[in-house]
């Protein structure tokens, strides 16, 4: 059986691991690897060596840096199809969606490449007299990367803008999930980043709870569920480190009277059930205008009966497993208390099976009538559970997506432009779908949530990645040049 190890310092080492979990593929219960969990000082040693690295990195001119990952880029692409074999044997999705997601997760490194024109700063000659003031970005240190188990090259290729402006970077993928990550590090060092500019620290939560309170951490990039993003934060922060911390998501979508349900259809399905409900940018409850109610709720049953659960690597297959028995467990629970406090099952998934994979952690589409004031309702649950309810208005509707302790996305089905622009402003939500169902920035944007769902002023990617693994160093300068000497050999040139 493949032990996992860490990689710092361009080795991989042994992790002595006086515990482990297994890596299964959650389609199939087959072990993958055993993933065993990081010491303190095996922790350290890791920070250590990106410590190390960052003094002679940070001096690697950004040009440089930028054709690095643009090699690296191009060793992602190559690798794509076994990239998204790996993604789908560990995560479960479906080859089609694990090729979406690395296609996007691609584009990351498309920006962080971008470095020579991102690192730019800023001057202005002559703001006193004689008198020039200007700003230059420099990276900051060890930057430590924290990663959910739902998008595992996705979030683990944050680094790529770190490493892009001279930062070093200690990635900790989701134990659940690491393989993704490690093949993408092994691809980073045939791509030719020196040793310790790129590091894997295998672990769980003592791993981070050191990574967040380590001197040598400057800052921690950090995605996962809310619980565990204000524990982050809240240590991260309490050590005196930057922090970005994107945490959960209870998304709603809202269906209007004027819904072109025949163009949206596809996309509503995407966002409730994609990816087997597992993404942050999913739609996790319906807020259906009275008037449409029926035919809505009818076409969207009808629509997710469509879906065919299975493993992700067979053809035909839309729907993969949840991630674990625990979480299986957990979305079965959810769906029996709502049920026993009047919660309406319209379309019950809790006994989905699959013959020929009778060790998948299989959960089908589910839609609950729910109140909005529920448990089902008002909390996350990652995986094919979704809630109905219905709503008079535009005003209702918002009234309970600015009430939710989460502010991910909030999307709008509508076809009137006047009910979409009041949507757009007054839905207090980072992220809002119009007649889209999910509303993700792509790398060029700067993604993040309100409220639980993200803790942080500077968002991740795009410029806000830029901007939060630089510190802008202002210099204020003048010089005691005899200016006499420039109007001897200039006429032009005016004397003050
Ligand atoms: P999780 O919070 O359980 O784990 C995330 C990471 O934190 C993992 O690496 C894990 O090892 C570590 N961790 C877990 N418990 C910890 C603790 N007590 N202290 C310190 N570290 C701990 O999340 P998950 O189940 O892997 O991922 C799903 C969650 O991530 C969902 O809530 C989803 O909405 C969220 N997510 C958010 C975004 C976003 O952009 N906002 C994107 C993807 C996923």
């Amino acid at each position: 059986m493949r032990i996992l190890q860490n990689y710092l310092g361009g080795e991989w080492r042994d992790v002595s691991g006086a515990q482990s979990v297994d890596v299964t593929n959650p389609a199939t219960g087959e072990v993958l690897a055993i993933h065993p969990m990081s010491s303190e000082v095996e922790t350290s040693e890791v920070i250590s060596a990106a410590a190390e690295a960052f003094r002679s990195w940070r001096r690697v001119p950004v040009p440089k840096r930028a054709d690095l990952l643009l090699r690296y880029r191009q060793l992602l692409i190559d690798a794509s199809d076994e990239l998204s074999a790996i993604i789908t044997a560990e995560n479960g999705k479906t080859l089609s969606e694990a090729r979406g997601e690395l296609m996007r997760a691609i584009q990351y490194v498309d920006h962080a490449a971008a470095a020579p024109e991102t690192m730019k700063g800023a001057v202005t000659a002559n703001i006193g007299d004689g008198v020039d003031i200007e700003y230059i970005r420099e990276p900051l240190g060890v930057f430590a990367f924290i990663a959910p188990f739902n998008f595992p090259a996705m979030i683990p290729l944050y680094f790529t803008w770190a490493v892009g402006t001279g930062n070093t970077a200690v990635i900790k993928p989701s134990e659940l999930c690491p393989l993704t990550s490690i093949r993408m590090v092994e691809l980073a060092e045939q791509a030719g980043f020196p040793p310790g500019v790129v590091n894997v620290v295998l672990g769980a939560h003592d791993v981070v709870d050191t990574l967040c309170t380590h001197p040598d951490v400057a800052g921690v990039s950090f995605v996962g569920s809310s619980k565990v993003a204000g524990i982050v934060y809240a240590k991260a922060s309490s050590s005196l480190k930057r922090c970005q911390a994107q945490g959960g998501a209870n998304n709603h979508l809202v269906v209007t009277n004027t819904v072109s349900l025949e163009r949206t259809i596809g996309n509503m399905i995407s966002s409730l059930y994609g990816n087997a409900s597992q993404r942050c940018f999913a739609g996790s409850n319906l807020l259906v205008y009275r008037s449409v109610y029926e035919r809505v709720v009818e076409t969207i049953i009808d629509k997710a009966r469509g879906l065919v659960l299975g493993d992700g690597r067979d053809p035909g297959v839309t729907l993969g497993p949840v991630i674990s028995e625990a979480s299986r467990a957990h979305l079965v629970d959810a769906v029996n208390r709502a049920e026993s406090e009047g919660g309406q099952v319209l379309l019950d998934g809790r006994s989905a099976s699959v013959a020929a994979r009778p060790e998948g952690h299989w959960f089908g589409p589910t839609l609950v009538r729910a109140d909005t004031s529920s448990d089902i309702w008002r909390n996350e649950f990652f995986g094919p559970v979704r809630c109905v309810s219905v709503v008079e208005d535009v005003d209702e509707a918002l009234s309970v997506i600015n009430a939710s302790e989460f502010g991910h996305t909030a999307v709008i089905y509508t076809e009137n432009g006047g009910e979409a622009q009041y949507f757009r402003n007054a839905a207090d939500v980072g992220q809002v779908g119009i007649n889209v169902g999910t509303p993700a920035p792509i790398a060029f944007y700067p993604v993040g949530g309100r409220r639980s769902s993200f803790y942080g002023s500077l968002r991740g990617r795009a410029e806000d990645a830029v901007d939060f693994y630089t510190d802008k160093k202002v210099v204020v300068s003048t010089w005691h040049f005899d200016a006499t000497r420039a109007a001897s050999v200039d006429p032009a040139f005016e004397l003050k």
